[in-house]
């Protein structure tokens, strides 16, 4: 199912006006008789705009009182005063700064908590291939559609929307942790609650392992449906004896994860596991405002070759109209339709609704985000603004190796250094995953996000991408998918063959993280007993060390009744005339610092060294 992800080449949308670099909605309107006008612009930019003669403005200008030439800048209410007289409709114009600080925190946090209501949980099934996620999916559509629908189910978009006990649950209908990932990848977390299905009858599989850690390195709480209860040899205990071994304990033996034995093909536990979306969902309290301009995300996109581009988004906050003036990753587009899951045009979609958009210029991706916005000007600035910064983002981005890894912890800036570890077979696993463990510190972690057995695929890099994670091969190959990626991503892949080596090299950038903290150590204090002046600038200090040692290549300080005087390098330590490396308590030693001279009886000299 190729359905899920990304652009299909050379179908983009052929109507995309070049000269402006912006898409164009398919609906824009004939020019009318608006005018958008800036915080303040010249006359010349004023008569430019609304295609007049400057005499003519300049002439309206001295009927209301205001002397003005051509290249005079006039403020938004003199022009709009203008303006209006000579026919035009004024909206001002919104500073882009201003535009892109409103609209880029458009999210979640930003919702007034005293306008948030409940919203229905959105739930993604994730699983080993063939463990049942599709069948689950349909199961659960089948039995229970929204009210009034039964009978029209051929679902229609990638998402749907289901009642359960008189509440909503939406479900994204593009399984597998690749395509959550992926999501996440481009910055958009669209799922609440990761639904795990494992056979019962396969117990846990590689694929279950990744999709098990792609969820918890999104923070996403699981529940699991053991599936396949309806075959002869399911094995419900061991497959939670398995998830145990790997860290995920069910609610039964004393963890937090709810785990429910259904079938997917008898329908058996459907109910349960239904019931139990909603505790989650509870628990997790998910609110949204729907008073405010939308955000969403798209979950799919494919191009109709009559419609245009068609995405599916899942509005997130705020409730999405038809009419409005959206910007969806690049491009931007007027909505001149929306249609419901069951293929019925709708004129709204409130927070956590999945609905079909008609009228963007571009085909999007799965995983851009969607922000409604005020008007055509403001989406375009937003745009520009948003690619502006990705691309500085994406220069920091491209920083995940090892040694950058290294840099960034002794910096202070991580205490976790991610792994991800594939190795040949079960039993390396262990070994590896013990060495690597091992090595972790109370100042660095070793993380291990995610191991397993097999190649390093794409599902891996993907994986490493949204978490900082370094991949770490042993006895295994990367896939040529996932190497390309891993290039195109500046992701690290390390593969080794002896364990002894790559224990080396994490030890190595783990050192290298452990440098110590620069401090200061204090090595003594000599008093200031006596002063010589040497010719007429420089004077030395005869001094009698109090405690420690006077070494010449200290830093010294000179204090004066406590009080820091001067901060320098010692430029002569001599004793008697003998130049001296250092010297110890009870010893007299004369000593000259760089850029001081005032010395006064009784000052001391107090010696620092950084380590
Ligand atoms: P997916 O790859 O995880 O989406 O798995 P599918 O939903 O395509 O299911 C794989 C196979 O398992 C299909 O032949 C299904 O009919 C079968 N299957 C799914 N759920 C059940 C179940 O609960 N019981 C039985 N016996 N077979 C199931």
């Amino acid at each position: 199912m190729q359905r899920y992800g990304g652009r299909r080449k050379g179908k983009r949308t052929s109507r995309t006006s070049e000269s402006s670099g912006y898409p164009r909605p398919i609906d824009s309107e004939p020019a009318s008789k608006e005018l958008e006008l800036p915080k303040t612009l010249t006359v010349k930019q004023l008569a430019d705009q609304m295609n007049s003669d400057p005499i003519d403005v300049i002439k309206e200008l001295i009927r209301n009182g205001v002397m003005a030439n051509i290249n005079q800048v006039i403020d938004f209410d003199t022009a709009s005063t203008v303006a209006t007289e000579l026919g035009f409709t004024i909206t001002a114009m919104a500073d882009t700064e201003e535009a892109f600080a409103a609209y880029s925190q458009l999210d979640m946090a930003d919702d007034d908590p005293s306008k948030q209501v409940a919203r229905p949980p959105v739930v993604t099934i994730m699983g080993h291939v063939d463990h049942g996620k599709t069948t689950l999916l349909d199961a659960i559509r089948e039995s229970k559609i929204t009210e009034g629908e039964v009978g029209g189910i051929t679902q229609h978009i990638g998402a749907y929307q289901i009642e359960y006990k008189g509440q909503k649950i939406t479900f994204l209908d593009t399984p597998g942790h690749e395509a959550f990932t992926a999501m996440r990848a481009r910055g958009a977390k669209a799922t609440d609650i990761a639904v795990l299905v494992v056979a019962a009858d396969d117990g846990v599989m590689p694929q279950t392992i990744e999709a098990m850690d792609h969820a918890i390195a999104a923070g996403v709480p699981i529940i699991v449906a053991i599936n396949k209860m309806d075959m002869p040899d399911a094995d419900p205990d061991r497959v939670k004896r398995q998830l145990v071994e790997r860290g995920l304990v069910i609610e039964e033996w004393g963890g937090e994860v709810i785990a429910v034995q259904i079938s997917a093909k008898t329908r058996q536990g459907i109910e349960e596991l239904l019931e139990n979306i909603l505790v989650v969902a509870e628990v997790a309290e998910l609110k949204a405002d729907p008073d405010r301009p939308a955000t969403g995300v798209i979950v799919e996109a494919q191009m109709d070759k009559s419609k245009g581009p068609l995405a599916t988004v899942l509005v997130q906050t705020g409730t999405l109209r038809v009419g409005q003036t959206v910007v969806v990753g690049n491009s931007w587009g007027r909505i001149r339709a929306l249609i419901g899951e069951s293929g019925q045009r709708v004129t709204a979609a409130d927070p956590s609704t999945p609905v079909e958009i008609l009228g963007l210029g571009h085909l999007p991706q799965a995983g851009d985000s969607l922000w409604t916005v005020p008007n055509e000007k403001i989406a375009k600035d937003l745009i520009q603004e948003r690619q502006r910064r990705l691309d500085t983002e994406r220069q920091v981005l491209t920083t995940t190796t090892l040694e950058d890894a290294s840099a960034r912890i002794s910096a202070g800036e991580i205490t976790d250094l991610n792994l991800i570890v594939k190795t040949d077979l079960q039993g390396s696993i262990d070994a590896v995953r013990g060495t690597l463990e091992k090595l972790s510190t109370d100042i660095v972690k070793v993380n291990i996000i995610h191991s397993g057995t097999g190649t390093i695929n794409e599902s891996d890099v993907l994986l490493a991408g949204t978490s900082k994670a370094i991949i770490i091969g042993f006895n295994t190959r990367v896939e040529p998918g996932a190497r390309r990626m891993a290039d195109t991503d500046k992701i690290d892949i390390r593969v080794y063959d002896i364990i002894y080596r790559l224990a080396e090299d994490v030890q190595t950038a783990l050192e290298g993280l452990l440098k110590p903290v620069q401090q200061e150590v204090v090595e003594g204090h000599t008093e200031v007993r006596a002063i010589f002046p040497i010719g007429r600038r420089i004077k030395i200090a005869g001094t009698y060390v109090t405690d420690g040692r006077i070494s010449r290549n200290a830093i010294a300080r000179v204090l004066r009744n406590g009080q820091l005087l001067h901060q320098g390098t010692i430029s002569s330590l001599k004793h008697f005339k003998d130049d001296v490396r250092e010297m110890a308590t009870g010893f007299e030693c004369g000593v000259a610092i760089d850029g001081f001279n005032d010395f006064q009886i009784g000052d001391v000299i107090e010696t620092v060294r950084i380590e």
